[in-house]
């Protein structure tokens, strides 16, 4: 039997991450050679460790926090939706180039839609945190056509930018997490800070939050989030975990490597995450 063809996954923290057992899934079902690692990869160290992984005959990456925004400066071409965004996860090495693709915000769309059967045409969207995981989102949600984006996060700042960038289209503003609207009614509020993974909580607008607001936290866990705790309590109508987001984000990523999509809605019932 020949190698398996190696590809992996490149962030910092990295060891909570489940996307190795879901692309060894996605490789059992449609019965390709492939080896899918977690490599740790400390701030300002992409670069290097991307070299290294070509140089090693590597072939496809994800790329998670911290590192997407350099991943897109790395990149020797960019997919439409990655230069949208600015922020790349997804790297496949193709003729000693690195393509770079960004399949975050076209996986959580596609979790919405197909899986969690919300309308996000003409909804109220609030999303807390101005990252990399928000410039990948933002591009596909604004296509979905929402009445509103409001960005909340802790350095105005980095919101302001992504307003800036984001401005055609769809109304969308920034304000810090306690500058919220409070007259404002959300459908959905989407998580996208990292603040669960170094173990902090923000003050996040319990305000928000009513009956028909479906709060979406892009962590995950085996346990509920804090950010999913939180919003339970505070009488959310659905609060949802950043599963079905992770699947079908891979699930694009093993597409470009692959060229063949996994069926997602078995990888979900494997992993039975939609049980939490
Ligand atoms: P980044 O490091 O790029 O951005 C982190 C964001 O979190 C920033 O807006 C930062 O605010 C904010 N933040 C961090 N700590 C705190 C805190 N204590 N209080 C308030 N705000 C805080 O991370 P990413 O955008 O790449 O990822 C964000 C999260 O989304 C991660 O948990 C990641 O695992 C998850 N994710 C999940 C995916 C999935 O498939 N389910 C896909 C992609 C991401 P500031 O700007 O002020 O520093």
């Amino acid at each position: 039997m020949t190698a398996p063809d190696r590809y992996g996954v490149m962030g910092y923290p990295i060891a909570h991450s489940r996307s190795p057992v879901i692309h060894r899934l996605f490789a059992l079902q449609t019965e390709q050679n492939l080896q899918y690692d977690l490599i740790q990869v400390e701030p300002g160290e992409l670069e290097s460790a991307v070299r290294q992984f070509q140089r090693e005959g590597g072939k496809g990456l994800n790329i998670t926090t911290p590192h997407k925004g350099d991943a897109a400066l790395l990149a020797d071409e960019l997919s439409d939706r990655a230069r949208v965004a600015g922020a790349v996860n997804t790297l496949l090495v193709k003729d000693g180039e690195l393509f770079g693709d960004n399949t975050d915000g076209a996986g959580l769309v596609r979790d919405l839609k197909s899986n969690q059967e919300l309308e996000l045409k003409g909804s109220h969207i609030l999303i807390l945190g101005a990252g990399g995981a928000t410039r990948g989102i933002l591009g596909p949600l604004i296509a979905e056509e929402p009445a509103q984006i409001v960005i909340g996060n802790r350095t105005v700042p980095k919101a302001d930018a992504l307003v800036m960038h984001f401005s055609d289209g769809v109304p969308i503003k920034a304000c810090r997490f306690q500058n919220v609207p409070r007259n404002m009614e959300f459908d959905l509020v989407i998580n996208a800070t990292s603040a669960s993974l170094k173990g902090e909580a923000p003050p996040y607008p319990e305000s928000v939050i009513s009956d028909k607001t479906v709060c979406y936290d892009l962590s995950y866990g085996l346990a509920p989030t804090p950010f999913s705790t939180w919003a339970k309590k505070h009488g959310a109508s659905r609060s949802l975990m950043g599963w079905g987001m992770l699947v079908e984000q891979a699930a694009e990523s093993f597409e470009l490597w692959r060229g063949q999509r996994p069926d997602t809605k078995v990888i979900l019932d494997q992993l039975e995450v939609n049980a939490l």
